[in-house]
């Protein structure tokens, strides 16, 4: 257990189920669940807490699997301290707990389009760290720089460049947390930004199973990335097609299925665990791999321990 926690001005809460705060709907407990008020009480808090205290940060859970033993250690939540959007000179700067869409619609109607993370349900702190992106947009493009704190406490404010964005990839330092982030958008006519959003919206919901308990894509695209993190059309391997081919779409294990409507989407159809979840996209990464050649690589995060001690 977790000796002498420092003084703070949030909400420390000892074993929090973390299922509540994931799309998924799974998972175990947080030793203990930290919701800081501000960037300050973060900082002070991660600089007195014990080093060998593992620190795990997580955003509004869209891309995370939860395990069924739980988090060890502080799981960092950031909340209303960390949700501020301001729009100076042309850049968009936001606090890693904002949403994604409500960033997209501000900075729209100040005439500035990051209009791909219109669709994205997770925060800026997921974004920045997942380098989200969809319809030929990823935050890569846009990223200008982040604040950040350290896992010692100390804040640091970082070029774009030092996170080393790549294919849904980044490169933060283990326990760093991503505090804001600020975007360079390209400039577009508000009305025609928000017909694209709409569109995108309409797009979405007639492909995907944006209404059940999932994680977004479960699987990368097997091959054909560049180093940019852009796909390159002309390799590019979708993962639901070979999920397809192995004849899993609708594949089940406990309360888990390979979603019938976009099979490359791992849902909790009702009552599943963790481990169902977990042990259905093993199930699938191995026929796909006995049928085709093809290794799948999750997309998804799967965190914390499979049993409780
Ligand atoms: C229906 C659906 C559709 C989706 N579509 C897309 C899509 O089109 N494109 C796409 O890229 N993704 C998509 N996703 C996946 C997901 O929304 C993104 O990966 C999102 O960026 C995750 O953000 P989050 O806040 O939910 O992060 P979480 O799921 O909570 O965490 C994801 C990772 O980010 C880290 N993290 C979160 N916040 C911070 C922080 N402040 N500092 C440091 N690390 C942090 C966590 O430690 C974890 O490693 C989809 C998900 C769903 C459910």
């Amino acid at each position: 257990m977790i000796q002498n926690l420092p003084p703070v001005r949030g909400t420390l809460t000892a074993e929090r189920p973390l299922a509540d705060l994931t799309w998924m709907r799974v998972g175990g407990l947080a030793e203990m669940l930290f919701q800081p008020a501000d960037a300050e009480d973060l900082a002070a808090f991660l600089a007195a807490l014990d080093p060998s205290v593992p620190v795990f940060p997580m955003g509004v859970g869209s891309n995370l699997i939860v395990r069924d033993g739980g988090i060890p250690g502080v799981v960092v939540r950031l909340g209303r301290g960390f949700n501020s959007i301001t729009i100076d000179g042309g850049m968009v700067t936001a606090g890693a707990a904002a949403l994604d869409g409500h960033v997209a619609r501000r900075a729209a109607d100040a005439g500035l389009d990051l209009t791909f993370l219109r669709t994205i349900p997770g925060s800026i702190g997921g974004a920045v760290r997942m380098n989200a992106g969809c319809y030929g947009s990823y935050v890569a493009d846009v990223l200008t720089s982040v604040r950040v704190v350290l896992r010692d406490g100390t804040l640091h404010d970082l070029p774009a460049a030092d996170l080393h964005l790549g294919y849904r990839h980044s490169s933060l330092p283990e326990g760093a947390i991503i505090l804001a982030a600020t975007f360079a958008p390209p400039a577009g006519d508000p009305a025609t930004l928000a017909a694209r959003m709409d569109d995108q919206l309409a797009k979405r919901d007639a492909t995907q199973p944006t209404k059940d308990r999932t994680a977004g894509s479960t699987f990368r695209n097997p091959a054909g990335f560049s180093s940019t993190g852009r796909a390159d059309d002309t390799h590019e391997l979708k993962a639901w097609a070979v999920i397809d081919a192995a004849g899993l779409r609708g594949a089940t294990l406990g309360g888990a299925v390979m979603n019938v409507k976009h099979p490359n989407f791992l849902t909790n159809a009702g009552g599943a665990s963790a481990a169902d979840l977990e042990d259905l996209g093993e199930l699938v990464r191995k026929k796909v791999y006995d049928s085709q050649g093809i290794t799948l690589e999750w997309e998804i995060m799967r965190v914390g321990l499979r049993h409780a001690d």
